[in-house]
């Protein structure tokens, strides 16, 4: 008798990590269903990361702050597994926007969790926590025990997700978990982000069409990691023998954005002193204490270790943002 193949829902496929999990989805075959905005679905930028796995996936335009179209997009999946990966990610310091990070990355969380406890109570539930959950915290590394303690209205958001999802495993019997993610980047990383900053400014630098980066806290560091393999570990999380528990997700290892700027000149035989300039625009508040994180945990359970080198993740993201620039000039 042929097994019925598993049923996927991934909220923000578009993104950086839905199009790497809807590819690692697909190879493991299962049937794929993801959403975007609607406006985006009519924008070729925001659907170039779909383009290895077009016409294998379903998509849905869905408004994930409304309540109902969220209870409909259940209702007519049923899904299996649900991936939300959804959010506003640029974290923003900036608390005159907190009422609309905390709608658009809490509610849906919370609409998602009641739809699936309602309509299809055996969906497995994943959510996409954040290293920014710890903020300022005392301890480093971090890890599944460390008190949580957000210095962003993104991390407040995330944080009061979190506690969602424990809620709903814990009184409603849903297997409902977090992985606490730390940075991964990757070729398509959205522009806001300092490694893709600085990946394709040393592309138009090198190919000489901008003469300088401007940019702030050179020395700010971050755990980065590469976010193909970050899906890998969400899609074990949701067949865990251990059952549904959180995870940090990490490479446990840190570097400055000096680091990832010396590195990502050197790919083109260039020094970066000569084409940086600091602007105060893009200094942060203080950030004290090192987000670092310890996947000890995911690693024992479930055999999950990040691989990639920042070498590697470097000039994967030159080259290509050089190669997206000269093909856009031939157009
Ligand atoms: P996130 O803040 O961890 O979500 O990731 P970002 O990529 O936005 O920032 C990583 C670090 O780079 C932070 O410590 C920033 O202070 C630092 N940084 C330095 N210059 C820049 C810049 O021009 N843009 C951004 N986004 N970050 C910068």
């Amino acid at each position: 008798m042929k097994v019925r193949e598993k049923i996927a829902l991934i909220t923000g496929i578009n993104g950086q990590d839905g199009s790497y999990l809807a590819e690692h989805l697909v190879s493991l075959g299962y049937q794929v269903h993801g959403t975007m905005r609607l406006s985006s679905m009519h924008n070729a930028d925001k659907m170039v990361n779909l383009k290895n796995v077009s016409g294998k996936i379903k998509i849905h335009p869905c408004g994930l702050t409304d309540h109902l179209s969220v209870y409909k997009l259940i209702s007519k999946i049923k899904p299996d597994e649900c991936y939300h990966l959804a959010a506003a990610s640029f974290v923003s310091y900036d608390f005159n926007d907190e009422l609309s990070i905390i709608s658009t990355n809490f509610n849906p969380t919370h609409y998602l969790l009641s739809a699936i406890k309602e309509l299809v109570p055996s969906c497995k539930f994943y959510f996409s926590g954040s290293s920014e959950m710890f903020g300022n915290t005392d301890a480093s590394p971090q890890n599944e025990e460390t008190k949580f303690n957000p210095r962003s209205i993104y991390g407040i958001a995330k944080t009061s997700g979190f506690y969602v999802v424990r809620n709903y495993r814990e009184h409603h019997g849903i297997y409902a978990c977090t992985g606490i993610t730390y940075n991964h980047e990757s070729s398509r990383r959205d522009f806001s982000f300092v490694t893709r900053k600085i990946s394709t400014g040393v592309a138009k630098i090198y190919l000489g069409s901008a003469d300088h980066i401007e940019l702030g806290n050179i020395d700010a560091v971050r755990d980065w990691g590469y976010a193909p393999e970050y899906v890998v570990a969400m899609q074990k999380m949701l067949n865990n023998p251990k059952g549904p528990t959180d995870y940090v997700i990490s490479t446990g290892k840190t570097n400055s954005v000096k680091h990832f700027l010396d590195l990502a000149f050197s790919t083109v035989n260039l020094d970066y002193k000569k084409y940086l300039k600091t602007n105060d625009f893009f200094f942060r508040p203080s950030e004290k204490v090192i987000l670092r994180g310890d996947s000890q945990k995911i690693g024992d359970d479930l055999g999950w270790k990040s691989e990639k080198k920042i070498e590697e993740i470097v000039e994967e993201m030159v080259f290509n943002d050089i190669a997206l620039l000269k093909d856009r000039e031939k157009r």
